[in-house]
């Protein structure tokens, strides 16, 4: 009989990390880091007998660990997408430089995400030791990310990492129709909130620029650099912004664009993306960045919650001019910034607090499924599986599991390291 081992995420988003034992072989799905002081990741798990990890996506609380583990043997061998694979190596490499080496592996360790990886692609069924299979299926989140679908013992366990069923100018929607499963490791991020219609999002966001622009200020959009920033390119791209207005790009969504370019299989209009991509300009230095603000436009710039980056740079020259907006554009977690500057109209950055004279508005891009989109996802899928609930604020892994019971389905919301037979 299978076991599987819940090593993190449990009633917490980060240190994602999944074990799952067959007899003397094992396999991972994830190994990610939680951001703290200092950073935390799974236990460290033996590697004996360890056949190989699967990863969902590039998130480093879904990968910010591998390097960790691929140290340890260098037969060990990662299995994701390509795309998740590079864009895996850029996040880890900027984690290595903000956290000053304060993590337990060398620079020259990350690359063996690329060396240890074996690139691999949707639906493709692989075998991994004597024990496993694993499947990869779209799951809707950012480019390359996917659900992970394992066979051990008989038994088939679906691990969703995190996922968006409904497509976006960026990424097409998780797989639909997914195949049967007995168990179910899900995600539930937004197991207590409900997103408005895209479109409607898309909408309110280019007014807020068209009114920006229309008295003559700058728009500055702090975004994630993987994912949010590409998408909200494309939706530029589509509303045909990318020709009327300048629109700036900074810090490492620069390199982002140039892996996603490379891996146009993963992006819901390659067109768009390319057009998009080939139109806005490049921040060089901290001279472009002076004259894009006297120039007026959108600036695009990491990080998505002003948590630092250029994004920071910025912020100190748009804040205290009325012409000007703040956008933000995903969750902004209690404690930053951004979540500052929603609440109060203030922003903390090093010593200074900052009272905001800019416009600042908040129009979400969820990348992750809401609670109607993920019970409908889930309840989709056959063989009336054993749900497992991770990766929520404990309230939101409750949430989930009393829905899926009251639909009639079996739901756990496990602790962590501890084990269940398969
Ligand atoms: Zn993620």
């Amino acid at each position: 009989m299978a076991q599987l081992t819940f090593l993190g995420s449990c009633r917490e988003i980060g240190r994602s990390g999944f074990l799952v034992e067959d007899g003397s072989e094992s396999m991972l799905v994830d190994y990610g880091v939680k951001f703290q002081d200092p950073p935390a990741f799974p236990d460290m798990i033996s590697t004996d007998g360890l056949q190989g990890i699967a990863v969902t996506h590039a998130h480093l609380d879904h990968s910010g660990g591998l390097p960790r583990i691929l140290l340890r043997d260098s037969d060990l061998t990662l299995f994701c997408t390509p795309a998740t694979r590079d864009l895996s190596v850029i996040l880890l490499r900027d984690m290595h430089t903000i956290s000053k080496g304060r993590v337990p592996f060398s620079r020259k360790d990350i690359m063996r995400v690329k060396r240890q990886c074996e690139p691999t692609s949707y639906e493709e069924t692989i075998p991994l030791g004597r024990r496993f299979e694993i499947t990869l299926f779209n799951a809707g989140h950012i480019p390359g990310s996917a659900m992970v679908s394992v066979r051990a013992d008989g038994k088939r366990i679906l691990f969703t990492g995190d996922f968006n069923a409904i497509e976006s100018q960026l990424n097409p929607g998780a797989r639909n129709n997914l195949p049967r499963h007995d168990i179910v490791v899900t995600e539930s991020t937004y197991a207590r909130r409900i997103n408005p219609p895209r479109e409607k999002i898309e909408q309110e966001l280019i007014e807020t620029i068209e009114m920006t622009m229309a008295r003559g200020g700058v728009v500055l959009i702090p975004a994630f650099a993987v994912g949010r920033s590409q998408e909200i390119m494309c939706i530029l791209e589509r509303y045909g912004f990318t020709r009327k207005y300048p629109i700036y790009i900074d810090g490492l969504a620069r390199k982002v664009n140039d892996i996603l370019m490379r891996h146009p299989q993963y992006i819901m209009s390659p067109h768009t993306f390319e057009r998009a991509v080939s139109r806005v300009r490049v921040i060089e230095d901290h001279t472009d960045r002076v004259r894009a603000v006297r120039r007026g436009g959108i600036i695009i710039s990491p990080a998505g919650m002003l948590k630092g980056g250029a994004s920071h740079t910025y912020f100190k020259m748009v804040h205290d001019d009325e012409r000007n907006s703040i956008v933000l554009v995903s969750f902004q977690i209690p404690g930053t910034p951004g979540a500052e500057l929603l609440a109060r109209r203030k922003v903390t950055v090093g010593r200074r607090t900052f009272d905001v004279e800019a416009d600042v508005f908040y129009h979400h891009l969820s990348s992750h499924s809401d609670s109607r989109g993920l019970l409908t996802h889930l309840l989709n899928i056959p063989g009336d599986p054993l749900f497992y609930i991770v990766h929520g604020e404990s309230e939101s892994c409750d949430v989930l599991a009393e829905k899926l019971k009251k639909n009639g389905r079996r739901a756990v919301v496990p602790e962590t390291n501890e084990m269940f037979e398969v």
